[in-house]
């Protein structure tokens, strides 16, 4: 099963904006490192690239972007900026630091990289996205690993995120966070989908899986999350597996094979908790 285009499937977030549910994950890739993979990622098709501040790699994925020849308006471009920048103006500074080391002139979607409630100030760092999103400087706005009593205050406000990115794999699907996403239309994109390549890969229902459709255990997890609507950002920087990573847009798991690697699922499985985590 190989496909010589490969293109990933989209997604279509509030407000229309296409989002392809397959991008690159680019952390914890230096800038050099950044720069080989994002070309790289982008010459075998991928049209989605996340980056963010911290990862201090936005100068390797410009690079990338525009070594890779592909046109700006055809890649979707996110990043992400931290807790300092929890205001108004302070979302407005770090979107311009992040264009600027990115050498781009806007950015598809820019995420609050965490909520730090001890700090409480997403809401207003929210409302300082909405203007950038007004101003033309990202097409889109949302958060990342916002919990439900994150989001309730910002719905509280007013307020709904395009996006919410979250630690998501089959061994933590995360239930509730993506039932009240579907509620109030806000696109779950998931990091870590791949468990970062450890044991998930080895489980019986992905090996059995894979088997049928003569595909790779990676590609069974990321055909999971694609096909229920989820969005995937696997990080590789080995070009033969970010090929296989995009594609799995030509086969389909069937519905015992959905429920097998649903059971994966952990009780109780380690997470970053976003009430105690965040920078
Ligand atoms: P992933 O689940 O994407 O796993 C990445 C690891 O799996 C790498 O070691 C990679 O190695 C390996 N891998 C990739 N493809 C395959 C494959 N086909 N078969 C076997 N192994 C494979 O975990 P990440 O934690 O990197 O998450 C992905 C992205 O999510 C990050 O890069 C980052 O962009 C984002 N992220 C966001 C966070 C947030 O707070 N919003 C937090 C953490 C991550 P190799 O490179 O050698 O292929």
């Amino acid at each position: 099963m190989t496909s010589k285009n490969l293109r990933a499937d989209t997604v279509t977030l509030a407000g229309g904006v296409q989002l392809p549910q397959m991008g690159l994950g680019t952390w914890p890739l230096n800038d050099d490192e950044a720069a080989v993979a994002v070309k790289s990622a982008l010459q075998i098709g991928y049209r989605h690239v996340d980056t963010a501040e911290n990862y201090r790699n936005e100068v390797g994925v410009g690079q990338g972007i525009r070594d890779a020849g592909v046109a700006r308006e055809e890649i979707f471009v996110t990043t992400k900026f931290n807790k300092e920048w929890h205001s108004v103006e302070g979302a407005r500074t770090a979107c311009e630091a992040s264009l600027k080391r990115l050498g781009l002139d806007y950015v598809d979607l820019l995420l609050i990289h965490w909520p730090n409630p001890a700090q409480d100030r997403y809401v207003q760092a929210f409302e300082g996205l909405l203007k950038l999103r007004d101003a033309g400087l990202v097409r889109a706005v949302g958060v990342s690993n916002f919990k439900v009593a994150h989001l309730q205050k910002l719905f509280d406000a007013g307020l709904t995120p395009q996006v919410n990115q979250i630690e998501l794999s089959p061994t933590r699907p995360r239930k509730e966070l993506v039932a009240l996403h579907r509620v109030h239309g806000i696109v779950t994109e998931s990091w870590s989908p791949l468990d970062r390549g450890g044991d998930l890969l080895k489980a019986d229902a992905i090996q059995k899986a894979a088997a049928a459709h003569g595909v790779t255990p990676a590609q069974v997890v990321l055909r999971w999350h694609v096909q229920q609507g989820l969005v995937a950002i696997p990080k590789s920087a080995d070009p033969e597996r970010q090929r296989l990573n995009l594609d799995v847009f030509g086969f389909a798991l069937s519905a015992a094979e959905m429920a097998a690697i649903d059971a994966l699922e952990q009780p109780e499985p380690k997470l970053l908790d976003a009430d105690r985590f965040g920078h």
